[in-house]
């Protein structure tokens, strides 16, 4: 993985880089705010030899990718751990974001324009046949112009050949892959549509006082959400659609921005 980053120019040179303040804290490393010739951009610093081997694997997935709605990759380095550096997103992740400026501040078309801004990044993905797995708002970063850009696409499905049933992310999961341990696009899906409740809820966590082994048997037995306070019928119809149990019926990404915007029009002229 690193010959093939060298040979095509992702591999960047440590001493252009300068480091700043530290932004976020991840899983892997922490995520600080730089400047590479230049531009400013965030560097997150994996520390564990291991994981940066499964990440540089992964950072070769993500050179091919390129969409207004995926936070870009701009390069790694290698230094003490691997460097990997993005376009910086000044606004922080969109749960952080909604829940902290909530409904005085931010209207219903602006969560469209996330919830649009999302689903076309997913289209795209679903377009490569690539299976993001960890959908969620804390997984989507916001730009400096408020546009939502979905990130740490691909990661999750270098290390998981058998994914760790322990590290689901229970509440964003779809049935049959806490059960069989099937991903597709249409599992995706599912984490969307509890993407969209989350948007819709400024930012609330899913299925609230619910425990996660709760969630499992109720989902499992039919149970789903409510619609969240003033959230738009039409909206809301859609997270059922993302929630069929059988994820053939659920739509693909495509048809869900087709909705969207149908949605997103009739609220602008309105
Ligand atoms: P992990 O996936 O390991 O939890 P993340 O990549 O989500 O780590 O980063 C953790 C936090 O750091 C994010 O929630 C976000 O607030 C911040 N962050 C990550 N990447 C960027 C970026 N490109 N621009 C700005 N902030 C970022």
């Amino acid at each position: 993985a690193e010959l093939e980053l060298s040979k095509t120019g992702w591999l960047l040179d440590i001493t252009k880089l300068t480091l700043g303040e530290q932004i976020g804290e991840g899983e892997f490393g922490a995520v600080y705010r730089g400047e590479y010739m230049g531009q400013k951009v965030a560097v997150k610093i994996i520390k564990c030899d291991v994981t940066a081997q499964s990440f540089l694997q992964e950072t070769t997935v993500m050179t091919k990718l390129q969409h207004k709605n995926l936070v870009r990759l701009l390069g790694v380095i290698l230094h003490k751990g691997l460097h990997i550096i993005t376009e910086l997103m000044t606004k922080g992740n969109l749960g952080n974001f909604l829940r902290t400026r909530g409904r005085s501040v931010i209207n219903s078309v602006q969560l469209l324009h996330f919830a649009l801004n999302v689903c076309e990044g997913m289209e795209y993905l679903e377009s490569k046949k690539l299976v993001h797995r960890d959908l969620a708002a804390r997984n989507v970063l916001v730009s400096d112009d408020s546009v939502a850009k979905v990130s740490d696409f691909g990661l999750t499905k270098v290390d998981s050949k058998e994914p760790d049933k322990a590290k689901l992310p229970v509440k964003w999961t779809a049935p049959e892959s806490l059960k069989k341990e099937k991903f597709s696009t249409k599992s995706d899906v599912w984490s969307y549509g509890i993407l969209l409740w989350e948007i819709f809820t400024y930012g609330r966590q899913p299925y609230p006082k619910m425990s996660l082994k709760e969630v499992k048997e109720k989902v499992e037995e039919g149970y789903r959400m409510e619609s969240p306070e003033s959230c738009p019928p039409n909206v809301y119809s859609l997270m059922r659609l993302c929630w069929e149990q059988d994820p053939r019926r659920r739509p693909g990404f495509s048809k869900l921005r087709e909705k969207l915007e149908q949605e997103m029009r009739f609220r602008s002229e309105a």
